[in-house]
């Protein structure tokens, strides 16, 4: 039997700061959510229809995508501006795949040993990307993210959900792709 594959629907331009973890450590390592999971292990990315305004205007987005904007070696197929239209927000798609291997609660937030001592940043250890909020939040750990060069069309659901055949088949079509 195969393994079915766990994904996560994500609003933009969220999943896109996800996806830029695969290529720089601008991109979002940790996804903030209310409820938690025992799930541990991989985890596909999906961008969902929606667009959260208020990631619209999150510094840390626009950071990563400042940092995007410098580090695209044809800036001409990046857009300028940060456009929910832009070909780098696609919806209804799996755009990437993490390791999720750590959830922890805001309020015993911890710095996995791996990311090394840098320097203290943001109101929590583990991620700048990490917020607490009324009643706090539960912080997922994403490592090891890969980036997939076509996003896979898919419709979202809500919680954890298993990839469709097809879906899962073509996602892993495109790791054993990149892999090689
Ligand atoms: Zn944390």
């Amino acid at each position: 039997m195969i393994t079915p594959i766990k994904a996560l629907s994500i609003k933009q331009p969220w999943a896109w700061a996800i996806s830029r973890r695969a290529v720089t450590y601008a991109g979002k390592d940790v996804e903030n959510r209310t409820w938690t999971t025992e799930y541990r292990g991989l985890l596909a990315i999906h961008a969902s229809l929606t667009w959260d305004r208020a990631g619209g205007d999150s510094d840390m987005i626009w950071t990563a995508w400042g940092e995007y904007i410098r580090t695209t070696p044809d800036r001409r197929t990046a857009s300028t501006t940060l456009d929910r239209r832009g070909a780098e927000f696609p919806t209804g798609a799996i755009v990437a795949v993490a390791d999720l291997d750590q959830i922890h609660h805001s309020a015993s937030c911890v710095r996995p040993a791996y990311l090394g001592e840098i320097h203290p940043f943001g109101p929590y250890k583990c991620s700048p990307w990490a917020v607490g909020g009324d009643g706090g939040m539960y912080h997922w750990r994403l490592a090891n993210v890969r980036l997939l060069a076509e996003p896979v069309a898919c419709t979202g659901r809500l919680s954890l959900w298993n990839l469709p055949d097809d879906v899962r088949d073509a996602v892993v079509e495109q790791l054993a792709a990149t892999a090689r």
